[in-house]
C-alpha cells in the first residue's frame, strides 16, 4: 500500500513520520520544502505536485489548515482528483467545515474514489507519540478497510457517523477545549488575585473532578509564561467560525462559545493569534489588572 500525505505542519510531520516508521511507502508534499526535506532523509519519496502524488498512490491523506486549502488541493485546478485512481480513498484528517466534507466526498464519489474525513485531537505532543484521538466519518466499510493506517498515528480511532460526522465530532471538541482553557484561566488569576499560589492550586485541584487533559496541558504552560504553539489562536478561531456557521445552520445557540470566540479575537488584536491558545489566560490577566 502506498499512502500520499500532503500537509507536513506541526500535526501532518510526526504524524508523517510515524507512518514511515511503522513500514509504510510515503509520498510527500508540503509547500515548505524544509518539511519534505525531513522527510525525504527518513526515506520517504516526493512528488512534483498533488496530480503526480495522486496517480502513484492508494490512500491520500491531507493535513491542511481549514476547508479552503483542502478545497483547492482535492478539487481545484491540479489537484488530487485529477489523479486519483478508482479505488482509492482520500482521508482528509484536517479540522474543517462538515459541509466541506461532504462537498469533497460528492465530487469524490463520482469519480469512484472513497473520502473519510478523520480529524484528530491531542495536539503536537500526541501527534509525535502517535496516540491522537480520531474522529472519522464517511462509510462504515471504508472506515474499516482503513482503520489500522489511521491507528498507526492514533490512541483510539472512532467512527462517528456518515460523512461530516468527523468534523462535527471534531467542532465539539473545540468548544470543550476553548470553554476549558477559559475556564482554566479564570481560576488560576482567581487564585493569585486571592494570594494563593497558582502553582499549588493546581497541585491541588488537578487529582479531583476539575481536573482535566487540557489543565494538565495548559495550566503549566499558563504558569510558566509559554505561549509557543502548539494549536494557535489562529486556528482556534478557524474552528469556533466552524462551530459557529454549524450550529446556526442546525438552529442550536452556543452562548458560552459566542463569548469564548469574542475573547479570542480580542487576543489577536493584541497580535497573539500565532500563539497557543494557553494565552487566552492574557485576556484575563489584563482584565484583573495584572
Ligand atoms: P500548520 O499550519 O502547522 O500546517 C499546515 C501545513 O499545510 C503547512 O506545512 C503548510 O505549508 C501546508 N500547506 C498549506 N497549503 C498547502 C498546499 N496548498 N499544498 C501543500 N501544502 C500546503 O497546521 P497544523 O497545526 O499542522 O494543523 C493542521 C490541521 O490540523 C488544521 O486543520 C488544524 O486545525 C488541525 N489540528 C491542529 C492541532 C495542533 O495542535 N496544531 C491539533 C489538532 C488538529
Amino acid at each position: 500500500m502506498k499512502i500520499g500525505f500532503i500537509g507536513l505542519g506541526i500535526m501532518g510531520k510526526p504524524m508523517a513520520k510515524n507512518l514511515v516508521k511503522a513500514g509504510y511507502n510515503l509520498v510527500v508534499l508540503d509547500l515548505n520544502k524544509k518539511s519534505v526535506e525531513e522527510l525525504k532523509a527518513m526515506g520517504a519519496e516526493t512528488a512534483e505536485n498533488n496530480v503526480e502524488l495522486a496517480k502513484q498512490c492508494d490512500v491520500i491523506i491531507t493535513m491542511l489548515p481549514n476547508s479552503p486549502q483542502v478545497e483547492e488541493v482535492v478539487l481545484g485546478e491540479g489537484g488530487v482528483i485529477e489523479g486519483a485512481k478508482p479505488g482509492s480513498v482520500v482521508i482528509d484528517m484536517s479540522s474543517i467545515a462538515p459541509l466541506s466534507s461532504r462537498k469533497v466526498y460528492a465530487a469524490l464519489e463520482e469519480k469512484g474514489v472513497h473520502m473519510l474525513d478523520a480529524p484528530v485531537s491531542g495536539g503536537e505532543p500526541k501527534a509525535i507519540d502517535g496516540t491522537l484521538a480520531v474522529m472519522v466519518g464517511g462509510k462504515k466499510e471504508v472506515f474499516e478497510k482503513y482503520h489500522d493506517v489511521m491507528m498507526k498515528m492514533a490512541g483510539s480511532v472512532v467512527y462517528v457517523g456518515e460523512t461530516g460526522a468527523g468534523n462535527v465530532a471534531k467542532l465539539c471538541n473545540q468548544v470543550v477545549v476553548a470553554l476549558n482553557i477559559s475556564a482554566v484561566s479564570e481560576a488560576l488569576i482567581l487564585a493569585k488575585k486571592a494570594g494563593v499560589d497558582p502553582e499549588l492550586v493546581y497541585r491541588a485541584i488537578r487529582g479531583g473532578l476539575a481536573g482535566s487533559t487540557v489543565m494538565d496541558a495548559k495550566a503549566p504552560m499558563i504558569m510558566d509564561r509559554n505561549f509557543n504553539p502548539g494549536f494557535r489562536i489562529d486556528l482556534h478561531i478557524k474552528d469556533l467560525n466552524n462551530v459557529i456557521e454549524t450550529s446556526h445552520g442546525v438552529g442550536v445557540p452556543l452562548p458560552l462559545t459566542a463569548q469564548v470566540m469574542e475573547i479570542m479575537q480580542a487576543i489577536k488584536l493584541d497580535g497573539c493569534g500565532v500563539e497557543d491558545h494557553a494565552s487566552i489566560a492574557k485576556y484575563y490577566e489584563k482584565l484583573a489588572n495584572i
